[in-house]
């Protein structure tokens, strides 16, 4: 099944943090969801590839669903790969420190410490279950993704003094090009709304 969005299809706002929806835990994808889910999954990957990103998970498009997308490029080669309900069931003793970013974070990159293999069990869209062994930047993108669905983010994993640093500069960087929007529910809130979503605390 591939996901390769074509130029039609809707790219999606990203949801800039600090917002609540990136703080907050996602409901599990039932049978009720698949149509959204089948109508939402090939506008992630459309605005993964349009920022561009290796990773995207649906609360950063403003859907509260543990449904996420990932696509190393390997080889400069598509690979998308689109997780159901997806969750850690092995993680290894071995910690591996690697760069990161987030879309919801745009410019901001800290290194963060984390198991150095996963085993990442999901659904694909058609309901069939899957099971990966993961390492290297797939074991840290993995991680990264299904912390988004547990509404963490990378920052979560710093000291509070070097969270707060990156959401202060994040915070300053929006007010001073305040061109880019801020996310498609904070918009239509005006100047006061988003000064308050800029200055919040995560
Ligand atoms: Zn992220």
């Amino acid at each position: 099944m591939r996901f390769m969005a074509d130029a039609a299809t809707e790219i999606l706002p990203i949801v800039i943090a600090p917002a609540r929806i990136l703080k907050t835990k996602t409901r599990r994808v039932g049978p009720a969801d698949a149509a959204a889910v089948g109508a939402l999954l090939p506008r992630m990957f459309a605005t993964m590839y349009h920022a561009p990103g290796i990773g995207l998970a649906a609360p950063q498009v403003g859907v509260d669903l543990a449904v996420t997308v990932i696509d190393l490029m390997p080889d400069d080669k598509p690979n998308p790969i689109a997780l159901i309900n997806p969750e850690i069931v092995a993680a290894s003793a071995e910690l591996a420190a690697r760069e990161e970013g987030c879309l919801s974070l745009p410019g901001q990159y800290a290194e963060v410490t984390r198991p150095a293999r996963v085993k990442v069990r999901y659904e694909d869209p058609s309901g069939a279950r899957h099971e990966i062994e993961a390492e290297g930047l797939l074991a840290a993108c993995l991680q990264h993704e299904i912390d988004h669905l547990n509404g963490i983010l990378f920052v979560d994993h710093l000291s509070a003094l070097k969270r707060n640093i990156i959401l202060r500069r994040l915070a300053k960087e929006r007010r001073q090009n305040p061109a880019t929007p801020l996310s498609a529910g904070a918009s239509a809130g005006g100047a006061g709304t988003r000064e308050k979503a800029l200055t919040g605390r995560v």
